[in-house]
C-alpha cells in the first residue's frame, strides 16, 4: 500500500513523510533529494548546458543506500540555498524528469513506500493507494524553514528565505511537465495551525481508516 504525499516546499513533507513511513514499517523515498542531487551534480560540472551530455557523464550514484559523487557521500551539500534553486530550475527539463521517473517507479515495484515530492500523486505512482497533499501558508513554511537552517547554522533572513521559497513555488507549479498539483483523489492536509505530531496523527488515521491497519 503505497503512499504518496505531495506539496510545495517547507509544509513539512520530508520530516512528515519519514514519521509515517516509520509508523508504517516501509521505506521512506524522498524524491526531491534526487532532484538535488542532479543539481548539485550540474554545479560541480560547470552547468553544463548540454543536459543529456551531463547525465551520461556525471559520476552520481542515486541509490537507497545514499547519494554519492565522485564517490563522496551527499548529505548535508544538497540543502544549500544554490542547490535548492538549481534543483528547481533543471526539474523543468524533461529529460532530467525522465531520468528520475524509471527509477522512482521502480522502487514502488516490489514493495510499498512512502514516497514525497511534488508529483508523485500525479505522475509517479498514480496508483498509491493514499495520496496527500500537504500544505500551510506562505509565512509558516518560511518561518519553519527559517528555524530548520538555523539549526543548521545556515543564516539567511526570513524574508529572503520566504522570498526563496515562493520562487521555488512559483517555478514547480506553473512548469510545463509534471506541476506541482493536487491530484484529483489526493487528500489535502493543511498543517498551518497543526504541529509535526497532531499533522503524523491525522494523516496515519486516514490510512488506518483506509487500509484497517496500524
Ligand atoms: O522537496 P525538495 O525541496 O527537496 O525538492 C527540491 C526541488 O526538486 C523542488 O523545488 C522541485 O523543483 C523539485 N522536485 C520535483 N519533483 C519532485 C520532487 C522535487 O520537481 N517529485
Amino acid at each position: 500500500m503505497s503512499i504518496a504525499i505531495d506539496g510545495p516546499s517547507g509544509a513539512g513533507k520530508s520530516t512528515i513523510a519519514k514519521a509515517l513511513a516509520a509508523k508504517l514499517k516501509i521505506p521512506y523515498v524522498d524524491t526531491g533529494a534526487m532532484y538535488r542531487a542532479l543539481a548539485y551534480a550540474f554545479i560541480q560540472m560547470g552547468n553544463p548546458k548540454d543536459h543529456a551530455k551531463a547525465l551520461k557523464e556525471m559520476d552520481l550514484v542515486i541509490s537507497p543506500e545514499g547519494i554519492y559523487y565522485e564517490q563522496k557521500s551527499l548529505d548535508h551539500e544538497l540543502r544549500t540555498a544554490e542547490v535548492s534553486k538549481r534543483a528547481s530550475e533543471l526539474s523543468k527539463d524533461p529529460l532530467i524528469r525522465d531520468y528520475l521517473l524509471d527509477y522512482q517507479r521502480k522502487l514502488a515495484q516490489d514493495q510499498d513506500v512512502v514516497m514525497e515530492g511534488r508529483d508523485i500523486g500525479t505522475v509517479v505512482l498514480k496508483d498509491a493507494k493514499v495520496k496527500f497533499f500537504l500544505t500551510a501558508s506562505d509565512s509558516i513554511r518560511a518561518q519553519r524553514r527559517y528555524e530548520q537552517n538555523l539549526e543548521k547554522n545556515i543564516q539567511i533572513p526570513l524574508e529572503q528565505v520566504k522570498e526563496d521559497l515562493q520562487a521555488r513555488d512559483y517555478r514547480d507549479y506553473h512548469r510545463a511537465v509534471a506541476p506541482l498539483k493536487q491530484a484529483e483523489d489526493a487528500i489535502l492536509i493543511d498543517n498551518t495551525h497543526l504541529n509535526l505530531e497532531e499533522t503524523v496523527d491525522k494523516m496515519a488515521a486516514i490510512v488506518e481508516a483506509k487500509n484497517g491497519v496500524l
